[in-house]
């Protein structure tokens, strides 16, 4: 087994001093040569970023027991999150893993192909299970991840029933979808109870998308905001105004009748409790699309819909 972990997490498990405001997971790759070829993915079959990178993350090779203890210890952290490439075996190599954490809640983020996958993970001490949704549209999905879309979202609504609450899925906006594509499918999870953790594509060095585009900060804060405001059911989403190119308009509510702090929680990362993911797609020079603590919220701007 090679479990690498994030460079943020390492300073939680002490590593080193410099945690970054906000994180409170800590984050761990079961790593190997993935299976799939996802094109946005440092792991992916044909990519040729090295194996110590995921997303845009450094991480470093550690020892499973020793990595188990510092975090039952760590006051920092909430929760272990296992993100897995779909490696020949890794199953076996989750459960052990599974079962050697202890003392915290773990989050399994996976490419379950089966509900006894996950029902699995589940019976060996998971908290929650990520089953990846990646790419939007049924078009999109074939293309650039390989295998049908709906046989993942048939996946997760089993999953959902027999787990309620207990479900996420990873959504990568800006890999072609339109805004009304990708909000079309959140409303269709929170009616199922699934948790969504939002990224902003982020293109990696020697990935076949390494030249896509990022999707613009605009367009992902309306996106974020109507995840927000059908999560809270402060709207329905027949309130979503769109323009004949899938871009929202509207919300049919007068955002400034809400306290602004909490209209702008709608930009914290969201997903399993106290996953923040800092800089996980973003550089720390830049303008952060999710948002890793709510210090930072005073600084960002809501979206300005007139541009639409
Ligand atoms: S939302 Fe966070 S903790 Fe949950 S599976 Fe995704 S990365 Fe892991």
């Amino acid at each position: 087994m090679v479990l690498r972990a994030s460079y943020g997490t390492l300073a939680l498990l002490g590593y080193n001093e410099r945690i970054v405001e906000g994180q409170q997971t800590a984050f761990f790759m079961l790593d190997g040569k993935c299976v799939f070829n996802c094109w946005f993915c440092s792991h992916a079959r044909s990519a040729k970023t090295p194996n110590k990178f995921l997303s845009r993350v450094i991480w470093k090779e550690i020892n499973l027991s020793e990595a188990a203890n510092r975090a039952a210890k760590s006051p920092y952290i909430k929760r272990i999150c296992l993100q897995v490439v779909s490696y020949p075996g890794y199953k076996k190599d989750v459960v052990k893993a599974l079962n050697t954490f202890h003392g915290k809640p773990i989050s399994v983020s996976v490419r379950a192909t089966s509900f006894e996958e996950v029902k699995m993970y589940f019976e060996n001490g998971a908290d929650m299970v990520g089953i990846s949704i990646d790419a939007a549209t049924e078009e999109l999905h074939r293309k650039i991840r390989g295998g049908s879309l709906k046989k993942v979202l048939e996946l997760l609504e089993e999953s959902s029933s027999k787990y309620p609450g207990k479900i996420t899925t990873h959504l990568i906006v800006g890999l072609g979808e339109t805004e009304k594509d990708i909000v079309t499918l959140i409303d269709w999870l929170l009616k199922r109870k699934i948790t969504i953790a939002l990224f902003a594509f982020t293109p990696i060095k020697g990935t076949k998308l390494e030249n896509h585009e990022r999707p613009s900060l605009t367009s992902y804060r309306k996106i974020q905001l109507a995840h927000f405001l059908l999560k809270e059911g402060a709207i329905e989403f027949s309130m979503i105004k769109f323009n004949e190119n899938g871009e929202i308009v509207d919300f049919e509510i007068n955002l400034s009748n809400f306290d602004e702090l909490y209209i702008k929680r709608a930009f914290l990362t969201q997903g399993c409790p106290n996953c923040r993911r800092p800089f996980y797609n973003e550089s720390p020079k830049g303008a952060l699309f999710n948002v890793h603590s709510e210090e930072l919220l005073k600084n960002v701007q809501l979206p300005d819909f007139s541009s639409s």
